[in-house]
């Protein structure tokens, strides 16, 4: 059976799998990655990381936060790692190990891993969001990721729901983002509290203990997240619309409004075929591993 190597660049850490067809892992190789850190040494961690697992994969598929350009196989700037600029990933890579390598930022990743290997696999094309500290997107169809040139598409995280709302992160106000994302919830908690927040499981205790302003905070931000994906999959047509990320352990206070909104939103006739749920929790190099049996296929 043929396996694949996939590489989860992260915060803080480089987990390199290998996995077979099935989407089991064999062998997991993790290094720490200190914040400080030049091109140079990265690379050296990143190549030290694969080797125990380079003789036995047919490729290396690599995920991790942009921006990147994903047509050079770069990775332009990291926030986590702010020594990286311009950090050639798959050229050093296909040098160092004599083996295809593919690059795509992590959100496309976890898209084609859902897509592969999720509960959703068996659909035509999924649209996958990711809902963590922001919020991510992929599209696959037919079990071939569309990521725009450079990879930079389906960054639903960043289109607008609410004309004249939030500033977000990118300097434009009303994204999706700034409503339904742990980023959102806190800089709205805000807002209306005048209280920090510490991280998304606060926020949804706040909601389960039934914190009035938590509450409509979360409802508004559905919506908003509602009417992003309902323009999405009037754009995209697909076959299933599958949420994925931390923030989906707490599914179960958001997931019936957000389905409802959605479903009684898009025309109905696509409503017969459309799957909308929560994801498993694959692994981040879960999904750069599916970059090669993608690739592959081609
Ligand atoms: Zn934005």
């Amino acid at each position: 059976m043929r396996k694949a190597i996939g590489v989860d660049i992260g915060g803080g850490s480089i987990r390199a799998s290998l996995f077979d067809e099935t989407g089991k892992e064999q062998k997991t190789e993790i290094s720490p990655t200190p914040i400080h850190l030049d091109n140079e040494s990265f690379l050296k961690i990143l190549k030290d990381t694969i080797r125990p697992l380079a003789k036995e994969g047919i490729g290396i598929g690599v995920g991790s936060p942009g921006p990147l350009d994903n047509e050079r196989g770069v990775l332009i700037a990291s926030a986590n790692m702010q020594g990286l600029k311009n950090l050639p990933i798959t050229e050093s890579l296909r040098k160092e190990f004599s083996l295809p390598v593919w690059y795509e930022n992590d959100a496309n990743c976890a898209a084609l891993g859902e897509a592969y290997f999720g509960d959703y696999k068996n659909t035509e094309s999924q649209l996958i969001l990711t809902l963590g500290t922001g919020v991510g997107g992929g599209f696959v169809n037919r079990g071939i990721l569309y990521s725009g040139y450079l990879g930079n598409g389906i960054e639903i995280g960043h289109t607008t729901s609410v004309i004249g709302g939030a500033l977000c992160g990118c300097g434009v106000q009303g994204c999706v983002e700034s409503y339904f994302s742990t980023k959102g919830f806190f800089g709205r908690y805000l807002e209306k509290s005048g209280k920090s927040l510490a991280n998304a499981e606060e926020f949804f205790q706040l909601v389960r203990k039934e914190d009035p302003i938590a509450k409509e905070i979360l409802h508004f931000g559905t919506l908003a997240l509602a009417h992003a994906v309902r323009n999405a999959v009037h754009l995209l047509n697909p076959e299933a619309v599958v949420f994925v990320g931390g923030i989906t352990k707490s599914y179960d206070l958001f997931g019936k409004l957000l389905e409802t909104e959605i479903r009684s939103s898009i025309f109905p006739v696509l409503n017969e075929r459309l799957k909308i749920g929560a994801g498993g929790s694959l692994s981040g190099a879960l999904g750069a591993a599916s970059l090669v049996f993608s690739k592959e296929k081609v």
